[in-house]
């Protein structure tokens, strides 16, 4: 079975996941308050955020966490993989 299959989203309004507009204060932070809610309760959380961070250019809300959130995080391993020390051959 899909993962996806599992998600608890699927009986939720897809716009929910989509905020449009400030995400840093208004009806928009509700949103993606409200949309990471949803997130935290989800049994595929992690396999969502994996798959979000794999394809790169995806908008909203996955694995409870937002685009900009997935791009700091992977900022973070980019850095850690470079300061890491070279594998001996
Ligand atoms: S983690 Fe959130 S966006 Fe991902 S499948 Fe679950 S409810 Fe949907």
């Amino acid at each position: 079975m899909d993962w996806r299959e599992r998600a608890i989203c699927l009986g939720t309004d897809p716009d929910l996941f989509f905020p449009i507009g400030d995400s840093t204060s208004g009806p928009t932070l509700l949103q993606i308050h409200e949309a990471k809610a949803v997130c935290r309760r989800c049994p595929v959380r992690q396999q969502c955020l994996d798959w979000a961070l794999e394809t790169d250019a995806v908008e909203g809300i996955w694995g409870g966490t937002t685009e900009q959130e997935r791009r700091a995080s992977k900022r973070r391993l980019v850095r850690r993989s470079r300061n890491a020390p070279a594998a001996v051959a």
